[in-house]
């Protein structure tokens, strides 16, 4: 069994029973000495982090006295970032070069490749080590199964492997994809993994998860919203997973009642993570999203910079990510609204809960080519564009039904005729997919500035104008 097998299996069943068996104060010095420990080895071997953390007491710690960074601050200077030099950034760059291939971008055969948009569209990268990518997944996984695996589940998974399929955007350097594929080549012999393009037409997705039959899939909620609206309007999806969890994007109370109308028996975890930090919350069976505070820290923030009081909504939350030791993320900013609620839960658990009140995107319906509702989600786009060549930034623009605007910042060096090209090559192949190439007209226009919202001068990179189809305001009623 390979070495990063075992510490998957290890660390999922950590997860598994601290967070039953353990106390609050436990979890408490659990998390206190995996931040000692994270920035001791950051200050030591990172001289990004060492800057930071020179004035900081290990025996004392006080995180406000750390300052906050951000993306762009790492991404400037990305090297530094990165403990030991492991790696560079034109060695990272260089996975995404040429033709498109879907195998894991591991560096050195010990560093695995993230690449993501992030709010701004600005495409950034991240590394973790393998061993650490095993410990994050396993313990996302056990924490995940919490209320749906059994000890008979468990004392059968060598015979009866758990069939475990993903929805999602196919690109190699996605992470929900990453940890789809490496759970394929690492997570058996007791677990099977199977991958669904989501840029797929969802007859031909259904056809392939019925004759697969999944016990547990993972989807972009609005993924799991559309199979749930096919199966309620007749479609044939003869199959109901035990345990469906959703993350990549924000899951509504509408898509939440669809999914569960449509699959009643299904236990559904919404799981709020990132990039940055797999395994942030995992939500429990009474729908409250409980904070992993053993594996990261999630600090809200107020406009100001200051820490919001119990129960207010933030301006953005500040994350530390107490595994990732070779790219570490220490009170690193992320634009998301949250709420941490200090109260017990029916579930028992003794982690506290979060109520993530915003998160980047919006939603698109299209009309496809027979005029049925298709929906073009925020990582589908994302995806699209991350496979697009030369783009700095984008925005992509829905004012008239299906008349769809992508405007576009092209890099350094690239002509707009040549970036204008890729994106609509790209979009093409997508919309195809989606049965939406006939239906949908799309523009690609390069500019020089996008409009930003007031007051926060955020760039909302997914713009729907338009009202969502009328299915859609029926469930919500
Ligand atoms: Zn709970």
């Amino acid at each position: 069994m390979p070495y990063h097998t075992i510490t998957f299996y290890a660390y999922a069943a950590r997860a598994f029973m601290r967070d039953r068996l353990n106390s609050r104060s436990f979890i408490d010095a659990y998390r206190q000495s995996s931040l000692k420990s994270l920035l001791r080895h950051a200050r030591r071997h990172n001289p990004f982090q060492r800057e930071r953390l020179t004035q900081i007491d290990l025996d004392n710690i006080r995180l406000e006295d750390i300052p906050p960074t951000t993306k762009l601050a790492m991404m400037e200077r990305f090297n530094e970032t990165i403990s030991k030099g492991a790696v560079t950034l034109d060695q990272v760059v260089a996975t995404d070069a040429g033709p498109h291939r879907l195998e894991l971008p591991i560096l050195h055969g010990k560093y695995i490749v993230h690449k993501s948009s992030g709010t701004m569209g600005n495409p950034s990268w991240m590394i973790t080590g393998i061993r650490d990518w095993a410990i994050l997944r396993g313990s996302t996984v056990g924490r995940m199964m919490r209320d749906w695996l059994t000890l008979q589940r468990a004392a059968t998974t060598l015979f009866n492997p758990v069939r475990t399929a993903a929805l999602a955007a196919e690109h190699s350097h996605s992470m929900t994809w990453q940890a789809s594929k490496s759970g394929e080549l690492w997570a058996g012999p007791f677990t099977k993994m199977k991958f669904f393009s989501v840029v797929d037409s969802v007859e031909r997705i259904a056809v392939g998860l019925n004759k697969y039959r999944p016990e547990y899939l993972h989807a972009y909620p609005t993924a799991a919203e559309m199979l749930a609206r096919y199966r309620l309007e007749g479609g044939q999806i003869d199959f109901e997973p035990g345990l469906m969890s959703v993350g990549s994007e924000a899951l509504t109370q509408m898509a939440r009642e669809t999914i569960l109308k449509a699959f009643p028996k299904t236990i559904l975890v919404d799981h709020y993570g990132m990039t940055e930090c797999l395994p942030l919350s995992t939500q429990c069976q009474h729908g409250h999203k409980h904070l992993n505070n053993d594996y990261s820290i999630l600090e809200p923030m107020d406009a100001s910079g200051q820490p919001t009081r119990p129960g207010e909504l933030s301006d953005h939350v500040l994350v530390t990510n107490l595994i990732n030791k070779v790219q570490p993320i220490i009170r690193y900013r992320v634009e998301d609204s949250v709420r941490v609620i200090d109260e017990p839960c029916p579930c028992g658990s003794v982690l506290p809960r979060v109520e993530v009140s915003s998160r980047k995107g919006s939603r698109i319906y299209l009309r496809n080519d027979r005029s049925d509702w298709q929906l073009l989600s925020p990582p589908v786009v994302v995806d699209t564009m991350l496979r697009s060549r030369g783009v700095a930034q984008f925005q992509l623009i829905h004012a008239v039904q299906n008349e769809l605007e992508l405007k576009f910042i092209p890099k350094k060096g690239e002509t707009c005729e040549a970036v204008a090209a890729s994106i609509t090559d790209q979009f093409i192949s997508a919309l195809t997919r989606l049965d939406c190439s006939k239906s949908v007209k799309l523009k690609v226009v390069p500019v020089d500035v996008f409009q930003r919202t007031e007051g926060g001068g955020k760039l909302i990179q997914m713009v729907s104008l338009v009202p969502p189809p009328p299915a859609t305001l029926r469930s919500a009623a």
